[in-house]
């Protein structure tokens, strides 16, 4: 099982700008990472393409989308479905990400149909899950990781591929604010998620990775990737300048 380096450019970046800091990170990275390590970009939309070009051939790397629409094709404007993300090279997207809940007011339940879809399409998945701050205070992280982990998987088949399927421990006050959830915090919050998930899929589960995200810098990383049960991190602001993220993705 890899560890996973994803680095989410949210709505950052036009296309020539994407282009030239994949193109940088992959100079400085190849031939320097760590055995059993990858790397995944999730740009914009928009800048999917030129990434995949920035990529291609680069070892271990892959490319990622930030969302897509849970159906085939039809009149729904706007959006952009998973067949549309695999014919450009995409193999993973995220599902559940906190802005898409918090702010674009995304549910539980819709979360779980597009992680099922997005499976069932041939996407690998990364389901974000996360407490507020509110909840963290009235001890309720293990009720909300659990309701959006239940929801989150209900339509996914038990015997889904467990490389496919990523889950990211995201808390919510610690994404985009500096404050990095604490070595405690983040074993707790991790070794919950893995008894959840050997609940629900069995021991395949010890194969599905569990990422940690939020306020990741070069000089938090490598002691948040050594924790039990961190298989990698989903980085927002320190992962959209090449130096910054390669320093995360060589920690
Ligand atoms: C994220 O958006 O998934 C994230 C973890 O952001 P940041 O690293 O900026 O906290």
């Amino acid at each position: 099982m890899n560890k996973l380096f994803a680095a989410n450019w949210k709505m950052h970046k036009t296309s020539s700008e994407a282009r030239q800091t994949a193109a940088d990170l992959v100079g400085l990275v190849s031939g320097r990472l760590k055995p059993g390590r990858e790397v995944m970009i999730l740009p914009p939309f928009t800048a999917l393409t030129p990434v995949a070009e920035s990529l291609r051939g680069a070892k271990n790397f892959l490319l990622g989308a930030q969302n897509f629409y849970p159906q085939k094709q039809g009149a729904f404007t706007g959006e952009i479905s998973p067949a549309m993300l695999r014919d450009l090279g995409v193999t993973f997207a995220l599902t559940g990400h906190s802005e898409r809940r918090h702010v674009l007011g995304e549910t539980s339940a819709q979360v779980g149909s597009k992680t099922a879809f997005g499976l069932s399409s041939g996407l690998g998945v990364i389901l974000c899950v996360g407490e507020k701050i509110d909840e963290r205070k009235a001890g309720r992280v293990e009720a909300v990781l659990e309701h959006q982990l239940r929801e989150g998987v209900r339509e996914v088949p038990r015997d889904v591929d467990p490389e496919r399927l990523c889950i990211a421990y995201e808390p919510v006050w610690a994404i985009g604010t500096g404050e990095v959830a604490g070595p405690e915090e983040i074993l707790e919050a991790h070794a919950f998620v893995r008894r959840m998930l050997v609940d629900i899929f069995g021991a395949s589960a010890s194969r599905m990775r569990i990422l940690y995200g939020g306020s990741v810098k070069p000089d938090n990383a490598a002691e948040i990737i050594a924790l039990d049960n961190v298989d990698g991190v989903l980085v927002g602001g320190a992962s959209l300048k090449a130096e910054d993220f390669s320093r995360i993705v060589l920690a």
